[in-house]
């Protein structure tokens, strides 16, 4: 079943990246034949396999070596970082390629009622978000002192629901919050897909099938701009 001969990459299993990083392996030249409920995707072309997991799980197991490339959006990267390296585990990887694909802004946002507020506003309120990590690194670095509330979905809800004053949470268009009656303000980071590899990755096939695939991707990039 599994090969540890074969080159492992991790994707999204179903959600806003999947289409985008199976077309990039299309136009990469790698034949696959997924099927909707399996975990392993073998390329029928060339010893790759695909796992196609959640985004979350990506990061981890690039680090841990169990995938040797993945494909997962920088904000998922940064805060599962963050957090491996508090836990003392392996946090390290080679970001081969940011992809043109995936962007989203992680934002600041709060009750279009209180109107226009300043980073001082923060002093003291609750905020909801996904990216604990990432949300405290940024209230350190401003010098505000406020709590994180980590919720793993809906975050947009969270100050009508009466959990938070304030979210933390990706945007792309803005109508989410402006659904939920929620005022954008300051970005804390911008976000793209990317590949990333395993930094002790030694095999030697692996590491010139990486190389020769590396090219191809310049190429797609190219004949889109
Ligand atoms: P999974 O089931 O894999 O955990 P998910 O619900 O966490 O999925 P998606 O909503 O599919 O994740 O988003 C995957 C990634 O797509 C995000 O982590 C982010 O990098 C990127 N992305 C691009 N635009 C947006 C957006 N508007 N909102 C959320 N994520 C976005
Ligand atoms: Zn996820």
């Amino acid at each position: 079943m599994t090969d540890s001969t074969r080159l492992r990459i991790a994707i999204q299993k179903s959600g806003r990246l999947s289409k985008d990083c199976q077309d990039l392996l299309k136009q990469l030249g790698v034949k696959l034949e997924l099927r909707e409920q399996r975990l392993i995707a073998h390329a029928t072309n060339m010893p790759i396999d695909v796992l196609r997991v959640r985004d979350d799980d990506i990061p981890g197991l690039v680090m841990d070596g169990v995938c040797d490339l993945g494909i997962v959006g920088e904000n998922v990267l940064v805060e599962a970082q963050a957090e491996r390296a508090r836990q003392s585990l392996p946090s390290d990887v080679n970001k081969l390629a940011k992809l043109d694909f995936g962007y989203c802004r992680l934002a600041l946002a709060w009750p279009q009622e209180l109107g226009a507020q300043s980073k001082q506003w923060f002093e003291g309120k609750r905020i909801a978000t996904t990216y604990p990590e990432i949300l405290s690194q940024y209230l350190a670095r401003e010098n505000i002192k406020a709590s994180v509330v980590m919720l793993t979905g809906s975050v947009e809800v969270a100050p009508r629901a009466g959990l938070a004053d304030a979210i933390c949470d990706l945007v792309s268009t803005g109508a989410t919050l402006e659904a939920n009656g929620l005022m954008q303000g300051e970005t804390i980071l911008e976000s793209n897909a990317c590949l990333i590899q395993n930094p002790a990755l030694q095999d030697d096939a692996k590491l010139s099938l990486i190389n020769k695939l590396l090219p191809r991707l310049r190429g797609v990039k190219q004949a889109k701009e």
